[in-house]
């Protein structure tokens, strides 16, 4: 979610509850088991039930039949748990329950909450209300044994992210797919539009990038799962976190079928080359008051403010207390649960500003410890103010402090296209001067430049990333307007050439540079959203990618495809380290707004000379004398080069880059 106030999802009585403890320090010094988080235990022949709760008067598990032939289970019994050490209660039942369903129920000053399916649940029935005994080996497809020796480490500088969401990319007719809008989509091979260009899985393919980011894809809240019309949201409101989303399933009553088909989809994603990244949304919980944690521990898994109420860093009711050793514990298991048992290869952290630096470094080394190369990254801000010192957040200003973790370089997007604030104002892709510094604290990967003056860059005064693996490269991403909408709202009555020419122009910005490269779904085809900016809950009409695009815009794809290639092939895009961008990255004065010019030479001797011309004509530039291979020009685009040039004046076409290497 963007840095605003997004407080649609949640009423505002649910601000007002009180601090049920009313020593906010107690909450802090409640014990903390070493073991791992585990809500149930499947043995040969037992079965036993855990949660943590150290002050509840009393919990009780709810046992429930297992679900069959299209039904939920019926009660069975409920059983009183007791209490042990470090507040964990227990309940053993004397066989296998494999299938059961189950609750929590905690009893606090004489009243019992409503019924939970825990914090940690693994398998859930329709809308996550009820937890499953699942077998979790059960679940796994063909292959997945095997699954990650397919899937080796990639270095950080070569990742290149796609954001989709499930909806977006298969739900419109023209995507062609069988599964719309489902996890399955992205095992179906051979899909196309009308015109017979790929779409789907293919479509990635022949756009080489290497992760896919999928918006929230654990169980959130605001689609009603049993709606089969298709409800839409992107799903930035967390119900169950360790367990997948029902409605992207073909059953989302079936508490197995959403499970299997997740890692089918990660098994063919993996088959296919690709990486997956989760978008995690620990910061703040769909609502507070019957929230998993609320109904567990009460207050303990959030901040509150001076007066008890509680904390709303997210902007959306709540925020989440990292800090707490219980929460801290919570986030660090539950992303090494999708690692081990999802295989997933990346996260992106949903308003990262509001952890606490020290859990995302305990996260990462967690990580690391389990599996090479896993991407991490987050936004580096908060919607509201954060109940918690800023020197001690995870904000972007602070991510040199953070091992391996990047943020998302809002200098470059908005230096790019124009400020978040406002969707009518335009910057140095329509050819508004004043920019150029911003862009190129973007393109050396927020890293300290002395070729970079930042008293003229837009929101940092001082470089942030200690290497540029830690800026994520982007114009354009699922919050505020897509690519295609910013640029008419802020060039009115441009035609479609010269969309596609901008286009081309922030996309060359975006993978010429050092940060790791981000692309929207669909920006690479300039797909719209019918100028809606904040599409969380528009209809499918708004956000489903309508694949004609690709054939209307083909030649846009094409360039795009280039630079992924150009990218990829070149190590002048990745030099990560700061010290090495000082030595080899030098801009060219070129003394003119909306003109930017560099060069980089990489350790063999390569020199790769950029020029980004957002003027309305073409400009003329010295560079390095040397006889040079072209590979962008004039909206045209090919890694294995377009011409040659031989001299140190060149011509850059109106609205357009260049992009060519020397050889030493
Ligand atoms: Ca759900």
């Amino acid at each position: 979610m963007e840095k605003r106030l997004f407080s649609t999802l949640v009423s505002l009585s649910s601000l007002m509850i009180p601090l049920q403890s009313q020593n906010p320090l107690a909450l802090d010094n409640y014990p903390v088991p070493v073991a791992p988080i585990n809500e149930y235990v499947l043995g040969d022949d037992y079965t036993t039930f855990q949660l943590w709760a150290p002050t509840a008067d009393s919990v009780k598990v709810n046992l429930y039949g297992e679900y069959k032939d299209g039904q939920q289970g019926e009660w069975i019994a409920s059983e009183l748990m007791e209490k042990g050490e470090c507040g964990m209660w227990t309940f053993t039942a004397n066989r296998r329950l494999t299938n059961a369903g189950y609750t929590f129920q905690t009893c606090y000053q004489g009243k019992w909450n409503e019924e939970t399916p825990g914090i940690f649940a693994k398998a859930v029935g329709l809308n996550g209300r009820r937890a499953y005994c699942l077998d979790m080996q059960s679940t796994d497809p063909e292959g997945w044994n095997t699954d990650e020796l397919d899937n080796k480490p990639l270095p950080f500088s070569y990742n290149v992210i796609y954001e989709m969401h499930f909806r977006d990319f298969s739900a419109d007719e023209s995507a062609g797919n069988k599964y719309k809008g489902k996890y399955l989509a992205l095992t179906e091979e051979t899909t196309h539009n009308k015109e017979g260009l790929s779409t789907g899985l293919a479509h990635l393919r022949e756009l080489g990038v290497t992760h896919i980011h999928l918006l929230p894809s654990f169980d959130y809240a605001s689609v009603d799962e049993s709606n089969k019309q298709g409800q839409y949201n992107w799903g930035y409101d967390p119900l169950n976190y360790n367990v997948p989303e029902g409605s992207y399933s073909t059953n989302a009553s079936d508490p197995a079928c959403r499970i299997r088909e997740f890692k089918q989809m990660v098994r063919h994603l993996h088959q296919s080359g690709f990486k997956v990244v989760l978008d995690v949304v620990y910061n703040h919980t769909f609502d507070v008051g019957g929230s998993n944690f609320q109904l567990t521990v009460p207050d303990y898994f959030y901040r509150h403010n001076a007066d008890g109420s509680f904390a709303n860093g997210s902007g959306c009711g709540n925020e989440t207390a990292s800090e707490r050793p219980m929460m801290r514990k919570f986030m660090i298991e539950s992303v090494l649960y999708w690692l081990k048992e999802y295989h997933i290869d990346g996260f992106r952290f949903d308003l990262m500003g509001i952890h606490d630096i020290e859990t995302m470094n305990a996260i990462r080394r967690a990580v690391d410890a389990v599996k090479p190369g896993v991407l991490i990254y987050g936004e580096g801000w908060a919607a509201g103010s954060p109940q918690m010192p800023e020197k001690l957040l995870a904000m972007k200003a602070n991510v040199a402090q953070i091992n391996s973790i990047a943020a998302f370089g809002d200098e470059l997007r908005d230096g790019l296209r124009g400020p978040w604030d406002n969707d009518a104002n335009g910057a140095f892709v329509v050819g508004i001067p004043g920019h150029e510094e911003s862009i190129k604290f973007g393109l050396v990967g927020a890293v300290p430049h002395p070729d970079v003056n930042l008293d003229q860059v837009n929101y940092s005064k001082k470089p942030w990333a200690a290497k540029a693996t830690q800026m994520i490269s982007y114009v354009s991403c699922h919050d505020d307007m897509c690519l295609a909408d910013r640029l008419k709202a802020t060039k009115p009555g441009a035609s479609v050439q010269e969309l596609e020419r901008l286009a081309k122009l922030a996309e060359t910005a975006v993978f010429m540079g050092q940060g790791i490269p981000f692309i929207f779904a669909g920006d690479e085809i300039l797909r719209d959203k019918k100028g809606v900016h904040n599409s969380y809950n528009s209809p499918d009409s708004i956000n489903c990618i309508p694949w004609g695009c690709k054939t209307a815009h083909k030649d846009l794809f094409d360039y795009v495809c280039q630079l992924v290639k150009i990218r990829q092939q070149h190590l002048a895009f990745h030099l990560v380290d700061a010290q090495t961008i000082n030595e080899r990255m030098h801009f060219l004065p070129t003394k003119m707004s909306n003109l930017i010019a560099y060069t980089i030479e990489d350790n063999n001797g390569e020199c790769m000379v950029v020029v980004l011309n957002a003027n309305n004509k073409p400009k003329n530039v010295v560079v390095p004398k040397g006889e040079y291979q072209v590979l962008v020009k004039d909206g045209k685009a090919s890694a294995h080069g377009l011409s040659m040039f031989k001299g140190n004046r060149v011509n850059v076409e109106p609205q357009s880059a260049l992009v060519m290497f020397s050889r030493p």
